[in-house]
């Protein structure tokens, strides 16, 4: 059964009609899987200043162009009008792509259009910001100024040693962790910081990044590590294997043996991490574990890249060029049916593991995580 979706994820199929849509739709924008999508993500550059060993090859190569910012917005503005709720700006790294402050403080304008479980329509949107930090302690209180809600910094180790080793810029362990404190007392929290765990790597960190959430008042979210990596036979890359993950279980297990954890309710059905606190109600740990325990069935999310292609799923073998309808001049009714179409389509789940599993058409840094 794998094999089959895959052939048919990968092959191209003829869009549905628009009026097959309307027989399924509620007004906002569905998926043939009947799940509202409320959380697009964007990637406004495909640069990023870290060589992240298990990401990216090391080379400097820029593969995908970035868009005028206006185009983005208005992209995001007809999303918005079909129910978008939270908007995420990734990349690359999103704190290079100039502009971005002022695309922030644009987003803080538009409203929702759909009543969504926090309350009635016309709210502002959640904006949040995914970043390695290491331009974030100046750029913290604009951001914030801006209308930034909340800020995600990736940090994979808390020593200076380990964690040049991994993005292989040095001096790179200061400049993030205070980007992330600038960002706590700019008022972007609670500050989630971000930890893909590769087995005999960075799997040494897992105490010391529950002791760095207590100290520091962050929550830290460990991730587990999947086949997104750019492929390399580069010195120092990591290429994705099934025992180089830290399943959830092992991390779980880990942490309790350092202090005793207590389950967190979810924020939200969608919420893709599994929350603790410690026993004694200090520190938030995240587990996110799309490879052992998969989050597909809420999967509420959608992705733009810095080329204006629609991805409907991080593991998807095609991506949809919005960017070209925007170049040919079609208005925002047209805009509207064609992403209806796309999003439509979305694939009920990922396949990592599985026999026949296919690496996606793109790679987490191309795509914007
Ligand atoms: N530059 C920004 C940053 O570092 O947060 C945004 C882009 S980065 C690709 C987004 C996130 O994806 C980072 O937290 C990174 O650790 C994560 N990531 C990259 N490759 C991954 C993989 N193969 N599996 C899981 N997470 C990955």
């Amino acid at each position: 059964m794998a094999t089959s979706n895959l052939i048919s994820i990968a092959s191209p199929l003829p869009l549905p009609e628009s009026s097959s849509l309307a027989a399924t739709e509620d007004g906002r924008l569905r998926d043939s899987h009947g799940r509202a999508i409320t959380d697009l993500r964007i990637s406004v550059t495909d640069r990023c200043n870290y060589k992240c060993v298990y990401c990216r090859t090391g080379e400097e190569n820029v593969q995908f162009t970035e868009l005028p910012i206006e185009h983005y917005l208005r992209m995001i503005r007809i999303f918005v009008s079909l129910g978008i709720e939270k908007v995420r700006i990734t990349g690359g790294e999103p704190l290079l792509r100039a502009g971005v402050v002022d695309m922030i403080a644009e987003l803080a304008q538009m409203r929702t259009s759909y009543a969504g479980d926090d309350g009635p329509s016309n709210q502002k949107l959640d904006i949040a910001l995914t970043t390695n930090g290491h331009l974030l302690e100046t750029m913290a209180a604009p951001l914030k100024a801006a209308g930034l809600n909340r800020v995600t910094v990736s940090m994979d180790a808390v020593d200076s040693d380990t964690f040049s080793r991994i993005t292989r810029v040095p001096r790179s362990f200061d400049r993030v962790l205070a980007g992330i404190r600038s960002a706590r007392d700019a008022g972007l929290g609670p500050v989630k910081v971000n930890c893909v765990l590769l087995r005999g790597f960075n799997d040494d960190q897992i105490e010391r990044f529950a002791e760095f959430s207590r100290t520091e008042n962050v929550i830290v979210r460990f991730i587990e590590w999947m086949p997104l990596e750019e492929p390399s036979s580069a010195p120092g890359s990591r290429t994705w294997a099934p025992e180089t993950v830290v399943p959830m279980d092992e991390i779980v297990s880990r942490l309790n043996a350092y202090r005793p954890l207590v389950d967190l309710a979810p924020n939200a059905a969608s919420e893709t991490a599994r929350r603790f606190t410690f026993d004694d109600g200090i520190g938030e740990i995240g587990i996110i574990a799309p490879v052992s325990r998969p989050f597909c069935g809420h999967c509420s999310r959608v992705r733009l890249t810095s080329d204006g292609k629609i991805r409907t799923c991080l593991f998807s073998q095609s991506d949809h060029d919005l960017e070209k309808k925007i170049m040919q001049g079609k208005s925002d009714p047209e805009i509207e049916t064609y992403i209806r179409q796309i999003v439509f389509r979305k694939e009920a789940r990922h396949h990592i593991g599985e026999p026949g599993f296919l690496k996606p058409s793109r790679n987490m840094v191309h795509i914007g995580g």
